[in-house]
């Protein structure tokens, strides 16, 4: 191990999940529910799935390495240049892109605190400096982001919707931010949850590129609101300048061919998008309405997930939850010791999250 340069070797790693299959044999149950990593309850957006199936005799080829047709509809969509768009295995290739184009030793990165575990990760794991800056009830503080910039700050990571709060920025506090913004950072507006968020209540990151300001990437995600998760593709938005300097560092063929085709098909699903939109709503207004009956403390959240406050260690109640066959989050690695985290599942699912829910609070009281 000596052999490992000691900044890998410091990495705590990102919290390990075992397969669900094996969980339920362990605990002798057979029917359980993962209400635990954001998901669409939904089941893939129908159209990708037949998307998937035409591609499949084609598999023996290799992928289109530039993911043109993809890259020229979401252009489409988003009114940028597809000289702009980059592919990633999932969005949090790109995150990775972005670090390892930018950042090396001696280089911050500002980072707010709790949010997306694998910014951190990933900027330990080239050997960056990581710049946490706490949130302030449970928002990311963009003041607090601005006073943690120093001279050797490249890159900031801004999550809106936040996970793991389900928080959003006003308009008015990210207009404030840009202002203030040094030019020769690079800001990341990780979008992953956008598709959730009420209109009114937010607006892209891309309403925020200037070709005078600093270089924005917008990530975005077909794992979430598409229903896409395990075929890991999503997409960053950025200065087509910069995004020639990511497809110097990404592997050539780093999308597969099922992966392009299907979100392809389910980029102009609207009817499922649509739908994934109202489960969500739905869910959360019975969820909130029985929590409340209950007397439990939440975040209202403008994603499809939100933190839950328990009255004990968060571990023990992840743990009594799986007795129950509910798989939801603990906080603990968010630093956040008296939550959990659920995310929004299907009427069946969330009426059982409930029943198991208060069942564990009695059992732990
Ligand atoms: N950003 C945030 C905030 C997330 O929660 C996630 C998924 N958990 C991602 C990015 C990455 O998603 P993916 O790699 O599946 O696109």
């Amino acid at each position: 191990s000596h052999l490992v340069p000691s900044h890998i070797a410091a990495i705590i790693p990102y919290p390990p999940g075992k397969p669900i299959e094996e969980l339920e044999r362990e605990l002798g149950i057979t029917d359980s529910i993962k209400l635990a990593s954001n998901e669409n309850p939904l089941g893939p957006s129908p159209r990708a799935l037949a998307a998937i199936r035409e591609k499949l005799a084609g598999l023996h080829r290799y992928p289109d390495g530039s993911a043109y047709y993809l890259r020229r509809r979401i252009a489409e969509k988003l009114n940028v240049p597809m000289e702009g768009v980059v592919l990633g295995n999932g969005s949090n290739e790109i995150i990775e892109l972005v670090i390892r184009t930018l950042i090396r030793s001696g280089l911050e990165v500002v980072i707010p605190n709790p949010s997306f575990l694998v910014y951190e990760l990933a900027v330990q794991a080239a050997g960056g400096t990581v710049v946490s800056v706490p949130l302030k009830d449970f928002t990311i503080d963009l003041d607090g982001v601005l006073r943690a910039i120093t001279h050797r700050t490249r890159l900031i990571f801004i999550n809106n919707p936040n996970n793991p709060t389900g928080t959003v920025l006003s308009e008015e506090a990210f207009r404030s931010f840009f202002q203030q913004l040094p030019r020769d950072v690079v800001v990341v507006i990780d979008e992953a949850y956008i598709e959730f968020a009420s209109r009114d209540a937010t607006f892209a990151g891309l309403d925020f590129v200037d070709s005078q300001g600093p270089w924005v990437v917008t990530t975005r995600t077909f794992s979430k609101a598409y229903g896409l998760a395990g075929l890991r593709i999503g997409y960053g938005v950025m200065d087509p300048q910069l995004a020639s300097f990511l497809h110097r560092v990404r592997q050539p063929f780093n999308v597969g061919t099922l992966a392009q085709a299907a979100a392809l098909a389910a980029l102009d699903d609207d009817a499922f998008l649509e739908r994934s939109r109202a489960v969500v709503q739905e869910g959360l207004a019975f969820l909130y309405r029985e929590l409340d009956a209950l007397g439990v403390r939440y975040l209202p959240t403008h994603t499809n997930f939100f933190l839950i406050a328990v009255p004990v260690d968060a571990k023990k109640v992840y743990e009594a939850m799986l007795r129950e066959g509910v798989i939801i989050r603990a906080m603990n690695a968010y630093g956040l010791d008296r939550y959990v985290r659920i995310s929004v599942g299907l009427p069946e699912e969330n009426e059982r999250f409930l029943r198991a829910f208060a069942k564990v609070l009695r059992q732990l009281d």
